[in-house]
């Protein structure tokens, strides 16, 4: 249902937290936030409101990254395990996801037969998949890629490596993402009011395409790799 995430050189926290707070009147059954630092994710999934996911929070946490959730449950009931983010199987790949994936049976059956799933939702299907296809491509743009081409359906997606604490890797099909610029730091949201009170610069991003979100760039790449240049457009703060 909707989507925040933040790298810069501030604490992420509060940033995710009231970003998902400005996403509240959306709807939504259930949030999470994971955090990235040294010490690796640091993941908080409730059942409820944001209110209840501030309390749940590990205040002595400090990190520059992190991405959040608001869900709207549409496979798997509203709870804990099932809220977003999702992570893989050896934890390597954190992600949350907005939509709905129509072929997520068909993926698992063709390259997850043997995966062990903790959740009953269609995201967890994509954060496996990456990291399957990372076994073969070594590399995570390159298998976040090769996920992102094989999905069928509706989704905004925003994932971390816990090996690639600099990249936020991103990318969108029928449901709204965002980019937005910073000095020394970038965010991502579903809409531009989760975020405006950092920064009113924003990238539109186009259905399919891909974008490493740097703390220092944001590249802006479609699905065969080829660079898109793209000016950001300001938005208007209504307050
Ligand atoms: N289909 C996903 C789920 O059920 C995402 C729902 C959403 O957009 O919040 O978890």
């Amino acid at each position: 249902c909707g989507i925040v995430g933040y790298i810069g050189l501030n604490d992420t926290k509060e940033i995710l937290l009231n970003g998902l707070e400005k996403l509240e009147y959306r709807g939504y059954d259930s949030a999470g936030i994971a955090m990235l630092n040294e010490d690796g994710i640091n993941l908080t999934k409730v059942k409820g409101r944001i209110a209840t996911l501030r309390e749940s929070v590990d205040n002595t946490v400090h990190a520059t990254m992190g991405i959040g959730h608001t869900r709207w449950a549409t496979h798997g009931v509203p709870n804990e395990e099932n809220a977003h983010p999702h992570r893989s199987a050896s934890g390597r790949f954190t992600l949350v996801h907005n939509g709905v994936i129509e072929n997520y049976q068909e993926l698992k059956r063709e390259y997850l037969s043997d995966a062990m799933f903790v959740s009953q939702t269609d995201t967890e299907i994509i954060v496996q998949l990456i990291e399957k296809l990372f076994e073969t491509y070594q590399d995570s743009a390159e298998a976040f890629r090769q996920a992102m081409s094989l999905l069928k359906g509706s989704y905004a997606i925003a994932m971390i490596d816990t090996a690639d604490p600099d990249n936020i890797y991103v990318s969108k099909n029928k449901s709204p993402l965002l980019v937005g610029l910073g000095d020394g730091f970038n965010v991502v949201a579903s809409d531009a009011m989760a975020t405006l009170k950092v920064t009113d610069q924003y990238l539109e991003i186009h259905d399919q395409e891909i974008v490493v979100v740097n703390r220092n760039f944001v590249e802006v790449q479609k699905l065969n790799g080829t660079v898109v240049d793209r000016e950001p457009y300001t938005a208007q703060i209504d307050v």
